[in-house]
């Protein structure tokens, strides 16, 4: 895209997070319902058809293009975390699927009609994936008999297909822990599907669940790829997530940001001086803008290097990594300026604070992008057992 239609875009992602406000996104929450409205708005403006080839029913761009949307939303508003679940889901099935997996999976969800979730986490394995139990086992006629269950899924009861990681070979029976995963598309009304709402404590309408797979029967067309191989398409779908998940973070690290700084430029305690000019807010304000702008300096060079189909794994991670402490710091300080305003729920500060604190735990906790950093570009001894 050229920079016009990059600032064409940019408006119209804008204006929807203004339209769509704060009292919008609360309204949603009290009723428990997803953010259609905004959704089909979004899939209107083109935006749900982003990164996806036009061949596809998309309207071309790519990670850039998506990364700039979701960060220029979370600036003024919120971003349905279901753009960064339907878009990373979308990815294996681009590279991987068959023209019908393709056409039913990818182009219906340009129109706003199919939304999808990814479900990757088990209550025994978490961040250790190779731990997964979930297991799909090949039948005689070719279809696959789905058991297990996965946490924390984001947007369950919203979506109408998941992406399931799943074992089709059990963990003790490969000779390489990578192998024996696969990726497998479930519809969400097969029978023995069933989910159950987890009790989390973030305020906002996008819930998450417990996914449970009951002897759910699965075509042979439900499998993304070769059956195996899932691990390494795995890699496809979490740099564009991380990425995503960073402009999420970056977006709503600006925007308290620039909330604490207007506050702190108004509010006067002692003196006439607004508590801004005290170097105790100044300083750390300073800080949390200098550290956004320079994980966003790394979450674009990731997001252009993903964009040319080179490797972008390392600074995926780091544009992850970064974003979501300065995101965080940024809205720690903003709610410290705030004082006992910052709890005010008129202030929307402390709602931004709790969003951004979930951002250094999911989609990968920062840990795990510590040890691939010290191992992988370090080259010092995995810290962990396997
Ligand atoms: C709001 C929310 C939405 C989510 N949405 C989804 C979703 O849509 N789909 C999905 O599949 N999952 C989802 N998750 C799950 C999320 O990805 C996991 O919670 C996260 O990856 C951590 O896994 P865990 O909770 O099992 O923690 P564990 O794996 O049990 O780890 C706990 C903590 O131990 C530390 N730790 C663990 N291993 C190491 C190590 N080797 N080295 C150093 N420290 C370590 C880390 O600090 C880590 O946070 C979501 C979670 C939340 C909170």
């Amino acid at each position: 895209m050229d920079s016009d239609e990059r600032d064409l875009l940019l408006g119209t992602a804008r204006k929807l997070a203004e339209k769509y406000d704060e009292h919008y996104w609360r309204q949603c929450a009290r009723e428990e319902r997803f953010v259609d409205e905004l959704w089909m708005d979004m899939a209107h403006a083109g935006i749900l058809g982003l990164g996806i080839p036009e061949a596809d029913g998309g309207f071309g761009g790519g990670m850039t293009e998506l990364c700039m949307v979701t960060e220029e939303m979370a600036k003024i508003s919120r971003v349905p975390v279901m753009l960064i679940v339907t878009g990373l889901a979308r990815i294996p099935i681009l590279k991987y699927g068959t023209p019908l997996q393709r056409r039913q999976l990818v182009s219906e969800t340009v129109s706003g009609r199919i939304r999808l979730c990814f479900a990757i986490t088990e209550p025994d394995a978490g961040t250790n994936t190779f731990r997964i139990q979930t297991l799909a086992m090949r039948q005689p006629d070719g279809s696959y008999l789905l058991n297990g269950q996965k946490v924390f899924i984001s947007d369950v009861k919203d979506s109408h297909y998941v992406l399931v990681v799943t074992r089709t070979t059990p963990l003790n029976q490969v000779a390489d822990r990578r192998n024996g995963i696969s990726l497998m598309m479930v519809d969400l009304t097969s029978p023995g599907v069933h989910y159950r709402e987890l009790n989390i404590d973030v305020k906002k309408p996008e819930r998450q669940f417990s996914l449970f797979f009951d002897n759910v029967r699965l075509s042979s067309e439900a499998l993304l790829g070769d059956e195996g191989q899932g691990f390494r398409y795995l890699f496809d779908a979490l740099n564009p997530e991380r990425q995503l998940a960073a402009a999420s973070a970056l977006g709503t690290g600006y925007r308290a940001l620039s909330k604490g700084v207007a506050y702190a430029k108004e509010r006067t305690i002692f003196g006439n001086q607004p508590i801004g000019s005290y170097q105790a807010l100044q300083h750390p304000m300073a800080m949390a803008r200098a550290r956004l702008d320079a994980a966003r300096l790394m979450l674009y060079r990731a997001a252009a290097l993903f964009d040319e189909g080179k490797s972008s794994g390392t600074e995926s991670n780091m544009a992850k990594l970064l974003a979501s402490e300065a995101g965080f710091e940024a809205c720690d300080i903003a709610l410290q300026a705030h004082g006992g305003y910052g709890f005010d729920r008129d202030h929307e500060i402390f709602g931004l604070w709790e969003g951004s604190r979930v951002s250094k735990t999911a989609p990968i906790n920062n840990h795990m992008i510590l040890n691939y950093i010290a191992e992988h570009v370090l080259g010092l001894p995995k810290s962990y057992a396997v």
